[in-house]
Order: structure tokens, then C-alpha cells, then sequence
């Protein structure tokens, strides 16, 4: 399955940072990547980052609603990011599931919205640290992808990135067994939930993707590529990930 490398600048960026797409592009063009990749700016970006991604790279959005229009004052759906070049959109993200009250019933309308406006709809699935604690994050991130994940959804219109709470924006990233362990049962659930569409729908890992801990994480059995915040801000970090995803450059990692 190809790798599918995807940033999420979250409120960060303006004008000024396109710049960083278009030397991402730039060195995708120069040596293609064994990965595909995806830019996801703030939704006022998308359009310009359309254009500086030059059809190299894939740009998204973070977030739709789950209707096609309406009374919404300040929200976007998923044909408007369409209409703007968009090619995907994150879902349930854990900030919007912790600071907008997203739930899975929600999370799963805004994913039937984006896959019927043409877009991939990436769900995010990821347990806190208490219920890691509590010895139930396996139960609780299969009732999310069950929750979250419309059956209807394809590999094609669907990805999902487990992110597990205490890994996004914290200091390391989860251990590559409990990677392992969460992904071989987030896949299990998938094929249950989707049939065997469920063996094709990239399943990426989310929470301090670094330049130096990509090729380990992206190595590891069941990873299909990353969802990466802080690391994706930067064109030199953000590439670094993406090289790692290309086997050829895990080599070299694993013998200097
Ligand atoms: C994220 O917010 O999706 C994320 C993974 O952030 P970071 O890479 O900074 O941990």
C-alpha cells in the first residue's frame, strides 16, 4: 500500500508560509517520493496552497461539517473545500472532539459529507491517557473507528489516523509496540466493519512524527503513513519525513 505522508498545520500559517509548500513540491518534483503527500493549511490557505502545491502534492482540509449548506455561521462543508481544489479533509480530530464537542455520531456525519463531496475523509481515533491507564485503549479505539467510520466508506474515500491523546503535541511518540498493538486491532475492527475493503483503507499514526522517528514508526507492521503536526510546518522537517517513508531511505537511516 502506498504511504500516505500528511501534514496538519493546524492554526498556523498565513500567506507568507506558502513558501513551505512550494519547496515541498519542489522536491517532490526533483525526486519523487515513495509516499503520497498531503498538506492540510487553515481552510483561508486552501486555495492559494492549491496552486503553490502545483499537482504535486495533495492540500486538505482540517475540518468540515456534516451538512452541505446551511445556517452555520463561520463553518465550512466539505463541497466548499471541494470547490477550493481540496482532496481531503481530517475528521474528529482530537482538539475538535475535545474543545467542539465532536462525537462520533458527528465525526461519522462529517465523513459521509466529505467521501459524497469527493473527498478522503481522514478519521482521527485515539484513547486519553486514563483509558490507556485503565487497560481499555484496544475497546475504546474500535468503538470509535465503529462510531466514527461510516460502512459505506471506501479505501478510496477514507483513511484513519490513530492518535493516541498523549502522544499529539507532546514530547515523544507512542512506542512502536503499542503502535503494533493498537494498529494490527484498529486493522481487525476495520475488516470487520468494512469487510474486505477494510485491508486497503491506510491507517496512519499520529502524535510526535518526527524527522528523527519516521522511518522507525513508518516501518512497523500495519503503519501506512503518518499524520504529522508540528513537523509539517517546516519543508525541511516535513521532507524529512516524507524520505523516511521511502524504503530505500530507511536503509541508509538504519546503516549510518
Ligand atoms: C496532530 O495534531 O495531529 C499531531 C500529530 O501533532 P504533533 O505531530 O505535533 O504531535
Amino acid at each position: 500500500m502506498r504511504p500516505l505522508i500528511a501534514g496538519n498545520w493546524k492554526m498556523h500559517g498565513l500567506k507568507a508560509h506558502l513558501g513551505e509548500i512550494r519547496a515541498i513540491a519542489a522536491a517532490a518534483r526533483a525526486s519523487p517520493p515513495q509516499a503520497d503527500i498531503l498538506i492540510c493549511p487553515p481552510a483561508t490557505l486552501i486555495d492559494r496552497a492549491v496552486e503553490a502545491a502545483g499537482g504535486v502534492i495533495a492540500i486538505g482540509g482540517q475540518d468540515c461539517h456534516g451538512k452541505i449548506t446551511g445556517a452555520f455561521t463561520g463553518d465550512i462543508s466539505a463541497q466548499m473545500l471541494k470547490d477550493d481544489g481540496a482532496q481531503a479533509v481530517i475528521v474528529g480530530h482530537s482538539e475538535r472532539r475535545k474543545t467542539y464537542g465532536d462525537t462520533d455520531t458527528r465525526v461519522a456525519a462529517k465523513a459521509t459529507a466529505a467521501a459524497r463531496a469527493g473527498l478522503m475523509a481522514i478519521t482521527c481515533v485515539g484513547e486519553s491517557k486514563s483509558v490507556r491507564d485503565a487497560g481499555h485503549a484496544l475497546a475504546f479505539c474500535a468503538a470509535q473507528v465503529i462510531a466514527s467510520v461510516p460502512p459505506t466508506l471506501t479505501s478510496t474515500t477514507c483513511a484513519i489516523a490513530y492518535e493516541p491523546l498523549w502522544a499529539v503535541g507532546a514530547d515523544e511518540a507512542a512506542s512502536p509496540a503499542d503502535i503494533i498493538e493498537m494498529h494490527a486491532h484498529i486493522r481487525a475492527t476495520l475488516i470487520g466493519h468494512l469487510g474486505a475493503e477494510g485491508r486497503s483503507v491506510r491507517l496512519l499514526y499520529g502524535g510526535s512524527v518526527t524527522a528523527v522517528n519516521a522511518a522507525q514508526i513508518l516501518a512497523l507492521p500495519e503503519v501506512n503513513g503518518a499524520l504529522v503536526g508540528r513537523d509539517s510546518l517546516a519543508a525541511s522537517d516535513f521532507e524529512a519525513i516524507v524520505a523516511a517513508a521511502n524504503p530505500l531511505a530507511m536503509k541508509k537511516t538504519v546503516r549510518t
